[in-house]
This record gives C-alpha cells, structure tokens and sequence, in this order.
C-alpha cells in the first residue's frame, strides 16, 4: 500500500485528536509482513509542550485532584470495563503492531483491568497520620498527588506497560502525558477513545507519539513535569535519570535484565523444563524478566539440555494469529538485527550451539522477522552472551556444582531484575530467595506479576517499584502540616 493511502492517526492532547506540529508521520510495520499499516504523528518538543501543558492545567484548574478520591475510582472503573469490553480490538491492534502472539495479547489485554480496578479501589483508602508533639499544637501529614506525570513505555507490551504506570498514577490524582514507542503507538491511541467515553475530565490523559530524543526528551525535562516514569532499556533509563536530576525530579524505572533460572538437581526437571521455556521463549524473548540465563546443575546438565531442546522444538514457528504458534516473529528490523548480531557473537565466543540460531526456513516466516528459538551450552559467566541483555530469544546454559556457586554467578550481573529456581527443598528456596540480587524471586515458577504484587530491579534494572500499594506511593509526596492552638 502506498504510504500516502495509509490511515493517519492522531495524538490526543488536552481532549482533542491533534495532529503532529510539524505534519510528519511514521510508518508502523506489521512485523510479520514486513509492511506498513498505518501513520503515527511524529511528535516534536512543541507537541510535548503542548501536552505537559494540558496535563498541568488539568492539574491545577481541573476537578481531578480536588474531587472526592471514591469519585476518582469510579471513573477509572468505568474505564476498566470500557477495556474489558474492547480488550479483544485492542489485542488486534497490538499484535498488527509488535507480532506478540494474538491469544497471548487476548489473554494480557483482558488482564489489564485489574489494575485500573485495583487502584481504583485504593483511590479512597490513602490516608495520612497524626505525629505525636510536645506542645501545643497538632502535626499531621497526609499525601498528595505530585502533579504531571510522564510515561515512556517500550514496544515489548504496550498497553499493559501504559497501565501499570496510568491506573496508579490517576488513583494518586496525578496527570498523564504518555508517551508509547514510535513502532507501537496504536494502542495507546485507540485507549484514548475509552478515556473520553469513561468521562475523565480533559487534560487529565494526553498521549504524544514520535522518537524518544525528539518528543520523549522534551517531556522529560520540561519544567512542569514532576514525574517520569520509564520502561525500557539500561542505557535510556540512565540517559533519562541524568536529564530529571538536573531539576530534582521525581523517577521509576523499570530497565533490563540478564535473568537467571537456577535448576537444581532435586527440580520436578519437566515442570522447569516448561517453565525456562517460557520464561526465555515467551514473547520472543523480549520482555525484561526473560530469563536468559539458565544455571544448570552439573548433575542434570545434559539431561535437562535434551528435555529442553526436544520440547522446544515442538513449538510452532509462525504467524502470531494462528491459534496453534508459540514463536512469532521479533517486533521490528532493528531488534531482529540486532539479536542475529548477539548469536554472531556467541559463537564467535566460543559458545556451542544446542538449537536454532538462524531465521527458521519455513515459507510462513520468509517476510516476517523471524529467528528459531537458540540454545548455546558451554558458555561461561564472563562472556558478552552471559552479560549483556539480547531482548530475543537465545539461551544461555552454564553449569554449577554447588548452591554457592550458582548464587555467584546469578549475582555476578550489573542487572537484578528477577530470577528463578527450581527445587523441591524447600530449605534451599528460601535460602536462594534471601541470597539473590533480584526484584523477583520465583521458585518453581517463572514469569508471575500481579497487581498486588511489587514488581522492580535491584541494581542497573531500576528504580522504584510497580504494582501493589507501594506502586501508588511513586505518585504521592507527603506533605506535614502544623496547627497550633497557642
Ligand atoms: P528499546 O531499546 O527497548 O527500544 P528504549 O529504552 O530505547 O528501548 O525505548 C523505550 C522507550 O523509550 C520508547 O518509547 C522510546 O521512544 C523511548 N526513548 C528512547 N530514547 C529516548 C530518549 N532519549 N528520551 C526519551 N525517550 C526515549
């Protein structure tokens, strides 16, 4: 289709469809064909201004913060069943626009409510204290919102990363600029129709599209921001971090990771076998609690290599609309450059490959940007392949012979964002669990987040954390106030 009879979308600011100031689009690519489907505005610092502004305006003049919190949680309610309803159009946009899986995008999209309910639910239930003084007076504290918020998500899970950062955030009565990736924008788009049905007032949700440096920057230092709220890589993570200190900005970080999943010799070995699959495989490998390193009892090394290898193999490679595929393809050129690069190195390394490492040679996959899920062996904790997130689908398997040991090499990694491990002691869980660096522990299960649940890294995989009450109180800041009675 020739780029000009594309459909052009809009960016919604201050509760209206805008188009880009500058009048320049990007191409989105359906990544299993390889062609572009339709035209995201490619947004400027004029355009960011023009948001934080709406958002600040919302802020300060709109009945959002002053109304009754419960009347707050009813709109976002109102929200979560509009996205119930609309989960199943949501997931077909999602899946046009990064190639995840269509039952697995059902599956999240559907998911997605609880959080806005959860929250919602919490909206009334923020409390302050009163502080015991020895005068004559009254101390007491309590919470407020912080102000405007931005939300900078990555392509990997759109709209799911768009909420875990959005339901908390309009609980607390904060607003929003978001900000999706520029290759999986269409979502967050469509969600704004459901944000106008839901009735939340104007200004109080804006989303922006275009280039991090061209439109993400100018958000994030724009001096109205008080908030930045970040998913995605180490390296823009640390960029953004730099750019809100310069004004004291407040910041969550959700960034990479290099996962290990710890298999004992004692493991239920198909039960883990399933859960490294899914943990290293799921989603192609990119999302950030993959977990791509795989320590593996010396005991069971070869045994569990061969279980992983054969029921690997029988997962379908293809389109990610078929109800039977497990692997679709990576979500845009670049990262499918850049994965075939890591398999270069690895082998380069002196990795041994167990499975894959190619772009499968199935007609199917000739257009999309496929890669067969890859499994080295033989490789040690020192090498590039072991250190450095690939965000695709390639495993690295390295042997231990005591707890000791494998809790030195799962430590032995400027990432902490999760790990697992697969046991049936239950001694040694809690110890692994005590000694770990990691944001989330999984034992005998790989991959759970929940909205109850605080989920964040330890070291260079962020700040902060998302989900559970601790997730409202990024939003929040406590004010003390004085009263005397002299
Ligand atoms: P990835 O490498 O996974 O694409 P990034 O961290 O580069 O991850 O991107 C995640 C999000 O951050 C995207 O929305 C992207 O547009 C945005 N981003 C990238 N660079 C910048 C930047 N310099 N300033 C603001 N946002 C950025």
């Amino acid at each position: 289709m020739p780029t000009e009879s594309l459909p052009k979308l809009s960016m919604y600011v201050g509760g209206e469809w805008v188009p880009p100031a500058a009048g320049e689009y990007i191409e989105t690519v359906d990544p299993f064909t390889a062609k572009p489907w339709a035209l995201v505005p490619r947004g400027n610092a004029q355009d960011a201004d023009r948001a934080v502004r709406a958002a600040h305006k919302a802020f300060t003049e709109g009945p959002w913060r002053t109304m009754h919190p419960s009347l707050r949680g009813r709109i976002i309610q109102r929200f979560a069943e509009l996205i119930e309803e609309n989960a199943d159009a949501l997931a077909e946009i999602e899946v046009r626009d990064n190639g995840r899986l269509l039952a697995e995008m059902r599956h999240q999209i559907r998911y997605i409510p609880r959080w806005y309910h959860y929250y919602a639910g919490l909206a009334d239930k923020i409390e302050g204290a009163v502080h015991p003084c020895d005068k004559n007076a009254l101390s007491f504290s309590r919470h407020e919102p912080l102000g405007v918020c931005v939300g900078i998500v990555p392509w990997n899970a759109p709209l799911f990363l768009f909420s875990l950062k959005a339901a908390p955030a309009l609980a607390a009565g904060c607003t929003l600029v978001m900000k999706p990736a520029e290759y999986t924008s269409a979502t967050a788009i469509k969600l704004m129709e459901l944000v106008e049905k839901a009735g939340f007032p104007s200004g109080v949700i804006n989303v922006v599209t275009g280039f991090g440096p061209e439109v993400g920057e100018p958000l994030v230092t724009h001096p109205l921001t008080r908030h930045v709220g970040f998913t995605g890589s180490t390296r823009t993570g640390a960029h953004l971090y730099s750019l809100a200190a310069k004004d004291i900005k407040r910041v969550s970080l959700e960034l990479g990771g290099k996962s290990p999943n710890i298999v004992f010799d004692d493991a239920n070995l198909d039960n883990a076998v399933r859960g490294v699959v899914g943990g290293i495989f799921g989603a192609v490998g990119q999302t950030c609690i993959a977990g791509s390193r795989l320590l593996l009892h010396r005991k069971v090394h070869n045994e569990f290599l061969e279980k992983l290898t054969i029921f690997t193999k029988t997962a379908r490679i293809g389109d990610p609309r078929h109800a039977d595929t497990r692997i679709g393809p990576i979500a845009n050129s670049m990262q499918f450059e850049k994965v075939l690069g890591y398999i270069d190195v690895a082998r380069q390394e002196g990795a041994d490959l167990v499975l894959g490492g190619k772009r499968p040679d199935i007609a199917e996959c000739r257009d999309g940007f496929f890669i067969e899920p890859t499994i080295f062996a033989g490789v040690n904790n020192e090498m590039r392949i072991a250190r450095e997130e690939v965000f695709g689908p390639v495993l690295v398997a390295i042997p231990f012979d005591e707890p000791e040991e494998a809790i030195a090499i799962a430590n032995d990694s400027e990432f902490g964002l999760a790990a697992g491990v697969w046991t049936s002691d239950m001694r040694r869980a809690i110890l692994m669990s005590e000694r770990l660096e990691a944001g989330s522990v999984w034992v005998n299960t790989y991959r759970d987040v929940s909205y109850t649940t605080p989920f964040g890294g330890y070291k260079k995989s962020g700040i902060g954390r998302e989900n559970g009450i601790e997730g409202i109180r990024e939003f929040l800041q406590t004010k003390a106030v004085w009263l005397s009675t002299a």
